[in-house]
């Protein structure tokens, strides 16, 4: 207890030092006001939730190298999806002075006391990727149009089956196939909107029972993974298997909203006798073209991925960053979609794009995401 107390005063005071130490920061964060340039060099603190996944350690290498072009120091940490680990570093980051936080939250809505500091500290924030709910203290949030995500993977599992064609027209099948749904971790606020985006998409097809969620659990609440783990989406799909599909039932298509999720999915259903001439891999989306699935769509194991260039993210939230910290307004294209719980969160939307087999050189290779070699 003492120590708790001890440590939060120590933070309180060193929080009140830094807050005087940056007596213009009144002027520099007052957004819109222009023209200050007192935060040249300034340190920008970045978090990102963990190194376990590709793209995260892309995004950070991005934002870090794209900020330092610009002349700010950076202090990048990951936190290993720890909410603990990562309240403690933006701690650390508003201690040492930070002029700016970028966040890409494990849980959304644990931060909330770091904000309140940061708020106090007239620290701006910039969301990273995933919304920061339930907070005022968040000043603008750079994305991916989430909704569409989920649209294009459940248009992806559709166009998979063939019951669409790649431009849309109804393509030669009709089903009925079966289904399985998974959803991204709960506390990530981009989970249900790329699971509503695909639902929207799906449920016509459902509805005319061309699909079937042969299992039933079709609420998103059952679907979800907590933490984007693999194992929790490996374990449930091995359940599964040894239920819904205990009578020689194959499963024909498997939304899966996240690339490390569809590793743990094709390895449940390798381990159940898929994956042979005779029993093909059922279609099976993801997201982020990290280079381990992209190397299992070339083997023709998933079936397709959903391409987010990190760089274009870096850059928009960098440039983000900077405006904001020249006392200018950063530019947005959503206000509207983005309402946190407390308030709308201005945001910039960027666009995503269905990779599969068919065109995953020229959207990887060819924009120089990857080389040749990264995907051997
Ligand atoms: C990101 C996805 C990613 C997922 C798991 C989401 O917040 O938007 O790109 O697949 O987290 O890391």
């Amino acid at each position: 207890m003492k120590f708790i107390r001890l440590a939060s005063v120590a933070t309180a005071m060193t929080l009140a030092a830094s807050m005087a130490a940056c007596g213009s920061s009144e002027k520099t964060v007052d957004q819109g006001s222009g023209g200050s340039t007192d935060n040249k060099g300034a340190l920008i603190g970045v978090t990102m939730p963990t190194r376990s996944s590709e793209r995260w350690i892309a995004d950070g290498d991005n934002v870090k190298k794209q900020l330092e072009g610009l002349g700010y120091k950076v202090d990048l940490q990951y936190a290993e999806d720890d909410i603990p680990t990562q309240t403690q570093q933006l701690d650390n980051q508003i201690t040492k002075g930070a002029k700016l936080l970028i966040i890409a939250s494990i849980d959304g809505t644990a931060i909330t006391t770091q904000l309140e500091n940061a708020k106090a500290a007239n620290i701006p924030v910039i969301a990273y990727d995933r919304l920061i709910r339930n907070s005022p203290n968040v000043d603008y949030y750079a994305t991916f149009d989430n909704e569409k995500v989920g649209v294009q993977q459940a248009t992806s599992l559709l166009t998979g089956l063939k019951i669409l064609n790649a431009d849309g027209s109804p393509g030669s099948a009709k089903g009925p196939f079966n289904i399985e749904l998974f959803a991204g971790s709960p506390d990530d606020n981009n989970a249900t909107f790329f699971f509503n985006g695909a639902m929207k998409t799906l449920q016509p097809y459902i509805d005319k029972k061309q699909l079937v969620v042969k299992s039933g659990q079709t609420q998103f609440e059952k679907a979800a993974t907590l933490r984007w783990q693999p194992k929790v989406a490996q374990d449930r799909m091995e359940n599964l298997l040894t239920s819904t599909y205990r009578n020689g039932a194959k499963v024909d298509g498997v939304l899966s909203p996240y690339d490390g999720l569809s590793i743990g999915i094709l390895s449940a259903l390798k381990s159940n006798g898929y994956g042979t001439a005779a029993q093909p891999y059922p279609i099976v989306t993801g997201q982020d073209a990290e280079k381990a699935s992209v190397k299992s769509i070339i083997a023709g194991e998933q079936y397709s991925t959903i391409y987010k260039d990190t760089r274009e993210l870096a850059k928009t939230t960098v440039q983000m960053a900077d405006a904001v910290l020249k006392g200018q307004k950063p530019t947005t294209n959503n206000t509207t979609d983005y309402n946190n719980g407390v308030k709308v969160v201005p945001s910039m939307l960027l666009q995503s794009v269905v990779v599969d087999k068919s065109n995953y050189k020229k959207e990887l290779v060819d924009s120089g995401y990857y080389t040749e070699a990264d995907l051997k």
